[in-house]
């Protein structure tokens, strides 16, 4: 990837405010130890006893120094090069949808059910289903949206009222939309990251941009494609990031007719992550996703974000 002088002072700004929001304890209490301790004697009791004289108030004894508790370390990001120099040399086994440490699926028996919708961004990806958006704010279906970089750059007045809509999360759908690949696989035809510093910039060149937009960094990363190797997987957990999956594919890249949509959304069950797509007004996606989410609703569906669904 070329040399971005903007996006490194963008990125540099955001690394500043999460550092800033870490916090960094300051040692408050210096304990001063004399460097020739009294011995005790009879002649010299220790100075811990006071002498009283009759009818002379007890000294006041200043309550001893507690040094505050130990909170957990601040958590400070890899730069790009110690992500480069911590994976240099590994060779990646795996390339494909469940990589280790993707999730797939929400943990631990959860009930709930988790829609995902990605915004591409693009040539042809930049666009945007607002009857899609309305019916799930009809329904009260929560949803995790992953917004690519390019997406957010065409469109950032609506970018910023998804952010503000309580129904939704925002989340990281790539800089350049590359599958995630630490040498250069394709996926579905499109060249993944060429390699380790290439897999850093298409984190966090979008997670600058997304941090900037609502304020807090998003907790959760899917590439274009959602394909990883499993180096690209550790990587991703390494900035703090938990790799996105998903275990029904709703709308087949919003190439299924409606519905198909339906069928394949309604075979959702306890701890399923859907992935479907916002950004594709006039596919079978929004009509039959709709169709599909006001039955499973109606039958008592819980449905939430990956946020409500993986605590953090
Ligand atoms: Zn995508």
């Amino acid at each position: 990837m070329a040399h971005n002088p903007g996006r490194r002072t963008v990125l540099a700004i955001g690394m500043g405010l999460i550092l800033t929001g870490c916090g960094v304890r300051q040692a408050t209490n210096d304990v001063v130890q004399s460097s020739a301790p009294s011995v005790p004697s009879p002649s010299n009791p220790p100075s811990t006893v006071p002498r009283l004289t009759p009818g002379e108030p007890p000294p006041v004894v200043p309550p001893p120094v507690v040094p505050p508790p130990a909170g957990p370390e601040p958590h400070r990001l890899p730069s790009r090069d110690e992500i480069i120099d911590r994976h240099a040399g590994r060779s990646p086994y795996y390339w494909g949808l469940e990589a280790p440490g993707v999730v797939s699926r929400i943990p631990n028996g959860s009930q709930g059910v988790a829609l995902t919708l990605d915004f591409c961004g693009g040539a042809g990806g930049n666009s945007f289903d607002p009857d899609l958006i309305s019916g799930l704010q009809r329904l009260r279906v929560p949803a995790t949206l992953f917004l690519n970089a390019r997406w957010v750059a065409d469109n950032r007045p609506l970018a910023a009222d998804l952010a503000d809509n309580p129904l939704f999360e925002l989340a990281n759908h790539g800089t350049d939309h590359l599958p995630l690949s630490v040498t250069g696989n394709s996926a579905y035809g499109i060249p993944g990251t060429a390699d380790t510093g290439s897999v850093y910039d298409e984190i966090m060149g979008n997670d600058a941009v997304l941090t900037a937009l609502t304020g807090q960094r998003p907790r959760f990363f899917r590439p274009g494609t959602a394909y990883f190797d499993d180096v690209s997987a550790r990587i991703c957990h390494d900035l703090g990031l938990i790799p996105a999956g998903f275990s029904v594919n709703g709308d087949g890249g919003a190439t299924y007719p409606a519905g198909a949509v339906t069928t394949e959304t309604r075979a959702a069950g306890p701890g399923s992550i859907i992935i479907a797509h916002g950004n594709r007004p006039g596919s079978g996606t929004g009509p039959g996703l709709l169709q599909a989410l006001g039955v499973m609703t109606d039958a008592g569906t819980p449905f939430l974000t990956l946020g409500d669904a993986i605590p953090a």
